[in-house]
């Protein structure tokens, strides 16, 4: 996806243009394999949480850019390899 920014100079349209070609990740987390250690818990907070009862809640699905080095951290941490990111 490409679109003009008309303000924008060629550096903001390179932003743009990779922010369109990332698109949103999606963190999918395979149930079967995930044993609730809470290691990516460790490393995104923001994403991951196993609350008391021992299960891992998966609190964003789409998590912003802004976490994505955290989100990977968490995938390499998985022990179980129980989380993919997919674009
Ligand atoms: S690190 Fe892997 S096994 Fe541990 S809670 Fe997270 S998804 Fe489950």
């Amino acid at each position: 996806m490409a679109f003009a920014v008309e303000v924008g100079s060629a550096r903001m349209w390179l932003w743009w243009n990779r922010i369109c070609m990332l698109g949103p990740m999606r963190v999918v987390v395979d149930w079967e394999l995930c044993e609730s250690n809470a290691l990516c818990m460790a490393a995104a907070p923001e994403v991951f949480e196993v609350r008391d009862d021992d299960l891992l809640y998966l609190l964003d699905e789409e998590p912003g850019e802004e976490l994505r080095a955290k989100v990977e951290q968490a995938v390499r941490s998985c022990p179980k390899a129980a989380l993919t990111i997919i674009e």
